[in-house]
């Protein structure tokens, strides 16, 4: 074969011999691709196992957790500062500081219902106080922070910079209180008083009707930009159910104590509550209401009172707790003695409140359990017992006597607050129309 032939040989062939070197270059580039990954795959798990990249992970994700949480108190009927600060998970030492800072201080020496008080806690290491703030008034806080190594605290007071209206809404129950009053733009901090306010004398699921009405004076604080953003006091309010006036009026009886008296001067506490409950968050099916126990209802010896899960459950008056336990086909129950002549009883409760126990002595308001369906039940409910000298009865019957009642000097003094109430109620209406 001469070379002329061999070339053109090749030539023909030269398709051929480009696809083998093709598909052998291709083999070759994936061979080192994949040794290259294998190598850095090893590398990053040798990386990986790496005890000081270890450590090193381990603080970073350390850090990511929060080292300062942030507690927010508001101040129930028979707080103390020694209870709310043993409520908290930080040294002794911490606690004591803390108290000898707050008793010493005339600004906040009395503690005051629904008074705020916030926390800043630094969890790292031993968990200790960075700062706290109290709330003297609405337009005032007391902040305290430390010095001198944490070994004292320092406070100033701090201008809150806003400023109190006094609002006045009326409306009508379609389908809850909660419902009517949202819509009018009340808040529901004092949506809720209202109910509490009246849970001493009305079945907030049995006594309101259809088309009932209420009105309320109630104090608002509203920042630089106008926008409310906290509520204070309800200073009136009214009840019309099926055409009967149930009024309040609020009235400081005693220096930084204020209760709620009606027109005549009698105080709207009672022994023992209707609504132990947080009532504005009842719904009121108005008569159709359906009952929760099936089975119970020939013997059925409480109240019921039908509740989302997890809706607080007041003790209905001051009294001892003498069981918080497991009863059979009542749940979780809680039962309290009141006096010589009054036991209640809250059942079916989905968890009980913090702290009650046997033994325990709780106050009229006080949260002992939150409902739920526990026991024989078919659905979220409380389940209220009264026991009248060991005999169960209605509780929604009770006549209960009725609180105190004002007099002589005090008397005087509460009927001139009512008038200037009763001027601010008028006022606040011809301004409307
Ligand atoms: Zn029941």
């Amino acid at each position: 074969m001469t070379i002329k032939k061999k070339i053109k040989l090749i030539g023909q062939y030269s398709y051929f011999i480009w696809l083998i070197f093709l598909i052998f270059s291709t083999v070759l580039v994936t061979y080192f691709y994949d040794l290259n990954k294998k190598n850095q795959i090893n590398y990053l798990n040798r990386s990986l196992k790496n005890i000081y990249l270890n450590s090193s992970l381990k603080r970073i994700t350390s850090e990511l957790k929060p080292r300062y949480i942030y507690i927010e108190h508001k101040v129930k009927e028979g707080d103390t500062y020694e209870s709310i600060i043993n409520n908290l998970n930080i040294q002794k030492k911490e606690k004591k500081l803390f108290l000898n800072s707050v008793t010493n201080n005339k600004n906040i020496n009395i503690l005051k219902l629904n008074q705020k008080i916030f926390f800043k806690i630094d969890k790292k290491n031993n968990t200790k106080i960075v700062n706290f703030t109290i709330e003297i008034d609405k337009k005032k806080n007391i902040f305290f922070e430390k010095i001198d190594n944490d070994e004292t605290f320092v406070s100033k007071i701090i201008e809150k910079n806003l400023t109190k209206t006094i609002a006045f809404q009326e409306g009508i129950i379609k389908s809850s209180l909660y419902n009517a009053a949202l819509k009018l733009g009340i808040k529901p901090n004092t949506i809720v008083e209202f109910a509490r306010l009246y849970g001493f004398q009305i079945d907030f699921q049995r006594d309101i009707w259809k088309n009932d009405s209420f009105q309320i004076i109630y104090e608002e604080f509203k920042n630089e930009d106008g926008s409310v953003v906290e509520v204070g006091n309800i200073i009136y309010a009214n009840l019309n159910t099926q055409n009967t006036d149930l009024q309040l009026y609020k009235f400081e009886y005693e220096k930084n104590k204020i209760d709620y008296f009606d027109e005549s001067g009698k105080s709207i506490r009672k022994t023992l509550m209707k609504t132990p409950i947080n009532g504005a968050r009842l719904s009121s099916s108005f008569g159709k209401r359906k009952h929760p126990i099936l089975g119970f209802t020939k013997m059925h010896t409480g109240t019921d009172f039908a509740a989302p899960k997890g809706t607080p459950i007041m003790a209905s008056g001051h009294g001892i707790v003498v069981k918080s336990s497991w009863c059979g086909g009542g749940g979780n129950c809680v039962k309290i003695k009141h006096n010589s002549s009054y036991q209640t009883v809250y059942a079916h409760l989905s968890k009980f409140g913090r702290g009650i126990k046997k033994g325990v002595r709780v106050k009229q308001g006080q949260i002992i359990g939150y409902v739920g369906s526990t026991g024989l039940s078919t659905g979220p409910h409380l389940h209220y017992e009264v026991i009248e000298n060991g005999r169960k009865i209605n509780s929604q019957k009770l006549k209960l006597p009725s609180g105190k009642i004002l007099k002589g000097n005090l008397r005087k003094k509460f009927e001139v607050n009512k008038i200037k109430i009763d001027v601010l109620k008028s006022e606040l209406i011809s301004k409307i129309n």
